[in-house]
């Protein structure tokens, strides 16, 4: 499982963070952080999902407003 995060489309509300702890706030910017991610294109942050966090990851997803994250499982685009 993979997740993207697309660090324009955020509006910082951090509902993610508390659903998943890869997200993290940055207060300053307004803005969420996905830990361990490398930027694929600008702004679009990817990382790999770990098997006990597949969960938290898809919750995270759900909770965004404006679906910044999305998730893919096998390639294929499961959220949102
Ligand atoms: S829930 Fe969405 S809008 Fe809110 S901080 Fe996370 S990515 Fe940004």
């Amino acid at each position: 499982m993979r997740v993207e995060y697309d660090y324009d489309t955020c509006i910082g509300m951090f509902q993610c963070v508390a659903e998943w702890d890869a997200f993290e706030r940055n207060e300053d910017a307004g803005k969420a952080v996905l830990t361990d991610s490398e930027e694929r294109e600008a702004d679009v942050f990817v990382r790999d999902v770990p098997d006990d966090a597949e969960l938290d990851a898809k919750f995270a997803a759900r909770s965004c407003p404006v679906d910044a994250i999305t998730v893919y499982d096998d390639g294929e685009q499961i959220i949102p």
